[in-house]
């Protein structure tokens, strides 16, 4: 009889522990940390039906709108590129303000950048993330259902989590792309009311963007003192653009997002190290369907980690800002260098380095010149040679090799153990012992993502 007992007590042992394992199989995301912005609205469970691999999938169930994740912080080598790939899945991904900013993604948590974002339903693909590791030592990688400007509901499905360390490619070349849309045909709000505005570029509007593109190569190796040199091509997209976004500060303009599904193609087939869109908008002079807060170029801005700048034409003919004249504009390709400086401004900031504002030029004593604007200036803060308590200040001289990430980066790469997950049942044990541990130390779920910094500035240029 007492061995009976035994015997029953060994079985219900059993039965406890491999009910334990079942729930901590469904429940365990390894050494993920899951975070939401609101509570209650999301489940995070590991699914052994819809799955890429033997691997159980990593499932983010959205049941209302809402933004998040579950990720982990890494630690990286200074100046790297790196590499993150997983595969996932969706189904139902709807996003709240019809933004396509939001869905399921890789996001770096400190700087905003994503890969592909992916909605509504889809089967199995890859996400890719490249980055820079600039001057961290370690970065939060998140795998997410949402965005920072965006709530999604739906299931998302993530599996199979590579991440891969590659070597910078150190030349000054750049290699830029300027994409034109003639056409603009939105619906946006003026003064309250829906209103379509419809409106395009004439074939000479075309020919200036071309011609001060072509400047524009000229003069940067000069402004730079052949510090950079850059290659561009110009594509023009014959659809019109049908969606705008909205800042404050600038009014609609043309974001990542608006251009993504005409210009991505072009970006798959060859590296680039900058993009600008060109397109014409609506400005004061228009009256009634004022786009603009009175810019001419906007940069700043990134596109899956590159670069990100709009040119605009302004709906007025007798605007003279693109228009090359011996007497009042010598400088027309000013903009393109301006909005591409925002750039080198950003990576500079985000490498660590203390440089001057790119609009503090009466800060240290320079001048608009009245034909070739703001050109002294460019040519000190790129070199350098700006006179600031005795020293010279500016970008850094190494910013013009810093370029963005690409594929090719990874040509002889080195994959890392980062990220990897246990690949059998021994090893999910010993993990399930290892958490049991931490239970008692303090665990930070639910971090709020209200909190996580936005790090996206967009800036506006005035028009002349
Ligand atoms: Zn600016």
């Amino acid at each position: 009889m007492k061995k009976f007992k035994k015997i029953i007590s060994y079985i219900i042992m059993i039965i406890a522990i491999i009910a334990l394992i079942i729930v901590y199989k469904k429940y365990n995301f390894n050494d993920f940390e899951k975070s939401v912005r609101e509570s209650d609205k999301t489940i995070f469970t590991r699914d052994s039906s819809v799955k890429y691999s033997k691997m159980d999938s990593y499932k983010i169930e959205n049941t209302d709108y809402n933004d998040s994740m579950f990720s982990q912080t890494i630690s990286v080598i200074p100046n790297t590129p790196y590499k993150i790939t997983c595969m996932v899945k969706v189904e139902n991904v709807e996003n709240k303000n019809n933004k396509t900013s939001g869905g399921a993604h890789i996001s770096l948590v400190e700087t905003g950048e994503t890969s592909k974002i992916v909605n509504g339903t889809t089967d199995w693909e890859q996400l890719t993330l490249m980055f820079d590791s600039k001057n961290q030592t370690s970065i939060e990688i998140g795998f997410r259902l949402g965005g920072y400007e965006e709530t999604s509901k739906g299931n998302a499905w993530f599996s199979d989590f590579k991440i891969e360390a590659g070597y910078a490619n150190n030349n000054n070349k750049w290699n830029m792309a300027c994409f034109i849309f003639p056409k603009i045909n939105v619906n946006v709000e003026v003064d309250g009311k829906i209103q379509n505005v419809s409106l395009e570029m004439t074939d000479n509007d075309i020919r200036t963007v071309q011609t001060n593109l072509s400047r524009f190569k000229t003069s940067i190796n000069q402004i730079s003192n052949n510090k950079m040199s850059i290659e561009y091509e110009t594509y023009i997209i014959n659809e019109p653009i049908t969606t705008l976004s909205y800042d404050k500060e600038n009014g609609y303009y043309v974001s990542a997002s608006d251009v993504y599904k005409y210009i991505n193609s072009y970006l798959e087939e060859k590296e680039y190290d900058h993009i600008y869109v060109a397109f014409r908008m609506a400005d004061k002079q228009k009256g009634n369907s004022i786009l603009v807060n009175d810019w001419i170029g906007l940069g700043g801005m990134d596109y899956l980690g590159i670069g990100f700048s709009n040119i605009r034409m302004p709906d007025d003919r007798n605007n003279m800002v693109y228009e090359y004249n011996y007497k009042i504009n010598t400088f027309p390709e000013e903009v393109f260098l301006h909005e591409f400086l925002h750039t080198l401004e950003r990576n500079a900031k985000e490498y660590g380095y203390e440089i001057p504002e790119l609009h503090d030029y009466e800060k240290y004593g320079y001048k608009e010149d009245t034909t070739e604007g703001l050109k002294q200036w460019y040519s000190d803060y790129m070199n350098k040679e700006i006179d600031y308590n005795g020293t010279k200040i500016g970008l850094p001289q190494d910013i013009y090799i810093h370029k963005p990430i690409h594929e090719s980066n990874f040509k002889y790469s080195k994959k890392l153990d980062t990220l990897k997950e246990p690949g059998n049942i021994i090893e999910v044990i010993k993990g399930m012992f290892k958490k049991i541990g931490k239970i008692f130390e303090y665990s930070k779920n639910n971090l709020n993502l209200e909190e996580a910094k936005q790090n996206i500035t967009i800036e506006g240029e005035t028009a002349k």
